[in-house]
């Protein structure tokens, strides 16, 4: 088989939760009409694991309507849990009481949450079953793009097998530390958190009632987020090496460490899950597209993950790239062509930089002990606390449903 050379519309290089959204979208709305092809190296049975990617995710409601447009969500609701209210405090570990200084109600509308907590390995595994379902999309994993070549029929990818895909458009989904983004020739700016998060799944004692809890911390936030099952994902800041100790501890040890920022409130606390700790840092990609290019996902930015929106900010790169493809395609336009992509940029460069600096901000202004800011801080959240239309819009945001939506963000078809 190896040497031979297969056409595509599109080439999208990485395979996981924005590379394979996009492929979704972009072979559904096509209604046929456009050939996309997807690779990913990990191999399926990998990547659908549970022991692989023991992070859950927070999908706002904009993320729901993508899914729900894609058929993605039929196969994932029954195991994701509504995000039904939100407590923001930064008392203190040895504080008596934890009294919240920010709460939200995090519905939009009387049943309809703002978010959802949504297990990552549920998500890849229901992207995979749609993917193979959807005509027109080619899924090769497990498989790599090892470089590509531009020419004036397209852009040539070679892939690690040795066969090569010629395509019209190359999408880099490869994640943050892309390798096509280089080989684009595109800088990044950014910089790197002294902190890491750990992220790990525990079983409670008592129900969590769909509350999520952000515990500012000096060391940086704690986030309790409510699964399905009597289960809630932890996303714990901490400062590298600690954190590195923390994730080493034995069972017994961790979950001690667990419970003296948890308090009582969840009762019995047992390991339901895979613990790790993940790098964090905030990059911006100096372009979004290239020359027969474009950059989405991690690829293209990268944020701190407490209000958890890295998945969301990508999926909504998904949702405006499948919009001005799909339009280009039916008006003739060469898909890799400077009016497709550019158009892709302007929508997403500056939100996505708005997005990553505001998360930034946050970071800085919480994650600070100074007795001042503290003061100014709980003045300002209890402003908000006591202004209704503050707290509709800050759960709009969080709904991702402030902007210039793409139609799949909407729940419109293309
Ligand atoms: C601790 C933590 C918690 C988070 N929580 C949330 C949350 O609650 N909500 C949220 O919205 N976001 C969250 N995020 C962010 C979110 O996880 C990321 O934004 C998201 O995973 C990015 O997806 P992606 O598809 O762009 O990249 P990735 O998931 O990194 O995927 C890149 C893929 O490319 C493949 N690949 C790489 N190179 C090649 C190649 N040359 N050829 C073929 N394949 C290749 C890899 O195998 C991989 O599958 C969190 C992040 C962290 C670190």
């Amino acid at each position: 088989m190896s040497g031979e050379i297969e056409k595509f519309d599109v080439l999208i290089a990485g395979g996981s939760f924005v590379g394979l959204s996009l492929a979704v979208a972009l072979a559904h709305s096509g209604r046929g009409a456009l050939r996309i092809a997807v690779v990913d190296r990990t191999p399926l049975e990998s990547a659908r694991a549970a022991t692989n990617d023991g992070r859950a995710s927070a999908l706002s409601a904009a993320s729901t309507h993508l899914f729900q447009s894609l058929g993605v969500w039929d196969r994932v609701s029954a195991q994701a849990e509504p995000i039904t209210d939100i407590d923001i405090t930064d008392t203190r570990l040895g504080d008596i009481a934890r009294p919240s200084l920010l709460h939200f109600d995090g519905a939009l509308a009387e049943g309809v949450p703002a978010a959802h907590m949504l297990e990552n390995h549920v998500l890849r595994g229901a992207l995979i079953e749609q993917a193979e379902v959807t005509d027109g999309l080619a899924f090769l994993a497990p498989e790599t793009v090892e470089d590509f070549t531009l020419h004036a029929g397209g852009v040539t990818a070679r892939l690690g097998s040795g066969d090569a895909i010629l395509a019209s458009l190359l999408v880099a989904a490869d994640g943050r530390k892309s390798a096509l983004r280089k080989k684009a020739g595109i800088k990044t700016i950014g910089w790197s958190y002294p902190q890491a998060g750990i992220v790990a799944t525990l079983g409670i004692g008592k129900p969590h009632n769909g509350c999520a809890v952000q515990h500012f911390l000096p060391q940086g936030p704690f986030a309790i987020l409510p699964l399905q099952g009597n289960r809630v994902s932890l996303v714990w800041t901490e400062p590298r090496t600690r954190a590195l100790e923390i994730v080493g501890l034995d069972d017994t040890e961790f979950l001690s460490e667990a419970r003296k920022r948890m308090g009582g409130r969840y009762g019995d606390l047992t390991i339901a899950g895979p613990r790790a700790a993940f790098p964090l840092d905030m990059h911006l990609a100096r372009a979004f597209v290239a020359e027969k290019v474009a950059l989405v996902g991690d690829a293209a930015h990268g944020v701190h993950p407490l209000a958890g929106q890295g998945l969301n900010i990508g999926l909504r790169d998904v949702a405006a790239l499948a919009e001005v493809v799909i339009e280009g395609a039916r008006l003739g336009l060469d898909l890799g062509s400077a009016p497709v992509l550019e158009r892709y940029e302007r929508w997403r460069r500056f939100d996505s930089a708005f997005s990553g600096l505001s998360m930034d901000a946050l970071n800085r202004l919480f994650t600070n002990d100074n007795a001042p800011l503290r003061a100014a801080r709980s003045l300002g959240l209890g402003v908000v606390d006591r202004v209704p239309v503050f707290k509709r819009f800050f759960v709009r945001e969080a709904a991702g449903l402030t902007g210039t939506l793409p139609r799949l963000l909407k729940g419109q078809e293309i």
